[in-house]
């Protein structure tokens, strides 16, 4: 998607910034040794079945380039909480002990953000069983 080498990053960004679309994650990324570079990973929601991830200096991706196991770490809070998290690779949606779900519980993560990462983690989780 989004292909044309006419269109630049930034046009991008701003189409689809026009259409208002929401935020829905964001991710800071400390690259490199030793070197302060922060790169911020946006993921924004174009419509109900569309998500665009925004790597600025990288590629723009789409959505199911992600794992669904690296889902969380897109949705700002849920990474705060996934430490929290008893098991490696916890999913947040069934697993005991975990951190994301007591934060949901205790009113730090907002539900609607909660589903929004319930519903992408399972799109994600079809595509990869249709891919194997
Ligand atoms: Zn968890």
């Amino acid at each position: 998607m989004l292909g044309n080498l006419e269109f630049g990053k930034s046009t991008i960004t701003n189409k689809i910034l026009n259409k208002k679309v929401r935020k829905e994650g964001e991710v800071s990324k400390k690259s490199g040794v030793g070197k302060q570079t922060t790169t911020d990973v946006t993921l924004y929601e174009i419509d109900e079945k569309t998500y665009l991830l925004d790597t600025p200096g990288f590629q723009t991706l789409d959505i199911s380039d992600i794992l669904s196991r690296d889902l969380g770490r897109y949705f700002r809070e849920i990474k705060t909480y996934v430490r929290f998290c008893k098991y490696p690779g916890c999913s947040h949606i069934k697993e005991e002990n975990c951190g994301v779900r007591k934060a949901l519980k205790n009113g730090k993560i907002s539900e609607q953000r909660y589903y929004n990462y319930i519903r992408l983690y399972s799109e994600l989780r079809d595509g990869e069983k249709n891919r194997w």
